[in-house]
């Protein structure tokens, strides 16, 4: 059963690209099975050739409704035969690039399974994507990262989608966007769990942890922490996951793909600082929580991770 749908997310992130008439030749989606690939593409055509004024894609137009029902002219979806994507299916779809559109405004090719292409293939869609032709869009699609896919990543830009899993539950969830993702990546991907942790207020107490490792107005709060073993290592699992946001931040992960979306100025804070730093308080993170796992006494421990956060 396919249980896909677009991502919205994305689609936003098209829809503000075409508004300010920035949008590229060639994007290559990039994500799992299931995550929506190949309907967000087709969002994205509908989306260049809707003749709506309200917001686009409308879904009711002559031409939303051709590409909903796979019969629009100038909209292509084409992948392998016998598994692989053949030089004449390429050849095909150059042959439809060159004439004249029908009706669309924009052209709209998607190439799904793209890791699928033969060589030749490949070498005859890669001319198409270094001379783009106007008022034409394409769109690959691949679920395999790793592929030898190289050539055609360096032409396209490259759009990454998250698993289903973790989009539908921040759908269920029904929270507040940043708060639904932070459970959702918190939770990895398990409902259950999300949804309990949704019940136990647990986004009161996550910030509150925070607050208490990252503002010093909370002073006994590492002195609470370190009497308490289940609450400490809790504490600890969560800190450490905001200094992960910071790194990843560092290294150039979109803020819209970290966990604490909802505690942005305390990530760029933390990221502020050089990564040995940032390496430093998460070796003595994981050291304390070592500690409490071993049941020893684990106050010393706290108070050189709190050392380590402040005095510098
Ligand atoms: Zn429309």
């Amino acid at each position: 059963m396919n249980t896909a749908s677009v991502d919205e997310k994305i689609l936003e992130r098209f829809r503000r690209l075409w508004a300010s008439g920035r949008m590229g030749h060639a994007y290559l989606l990039v994500g799992p099975k299931e995550a929506g690939k190949t309907e967000t593409a087709l969002a994205v055509a509908k989306l260049v050739n809707c003749e709506s004024s309200a917001t686009k894609p409308c879904t009711e137009c002559p031409s939303c409704r051709k590409i909903e029902s796979g019969n629009h002219p100038d909209v292509m979806i084409l992948q392998e035969e016998e598994g692989s994507i053949k030089i004449d299916q390429i050849r095909f779809l150059l042959g439809r690039l060159q004439l004249k559109a029908f009706e669309a405004k924009t052209k709209v090719f998607i190439i799904r399974h793209v890791e699928t292409m033969t060589l030749e293939a490949a070498n005859s869609l890669l001319k198409t994507l270094e001379e783009p032709a106007s008022h034409t869009l394409m769109i690959l699609t691949t679920a395999v990262p790793e592929a030898n896919l190289d050539t055609i990543r360096s032409r396209c830009h490259v759009v990454k989608f998250f698993p289903s899993s973790r989009r539908r539950l921040q759908e269920v969830l029904g929270k507040a966007q940043p708060m639904a993702q932070f459970l959702a990546v918190y939770s990895d991907g398990c409902l259950g769990q999300a949804r309990q942790l949704a019940q136990e207020d647990f986004i009161r107490r996550k910030n509150q942890i925070l607050d208490g490792f990252l503002h010093k107005s909370h002073e006994d709060f590492f002195k609470k922490s370190s009497s308490q073993k289940e609450e400490a290592v809790e504490a600890l699992h969560i800190f450490l996951s905001i200094i992960r946001d910071a790194i990843l931040l560092k290294t150039g992960v979109p803020a819209d793909e970290l966990m604490h979306t909802d505690r942005l100025a305390d990530v760029r804070s933390l990221a502020g600082r050089s990564f040995e730093d940032l390496s430093a308080i998460y070796e003595q993170v994981v050291n304390t929580k070592e500690l409490l796992d071993e049941n020893l006494n684990a106050k010393m421990a706290f108070s050189i991770l709190r050392q380590k956060i402040w005095d510098n």
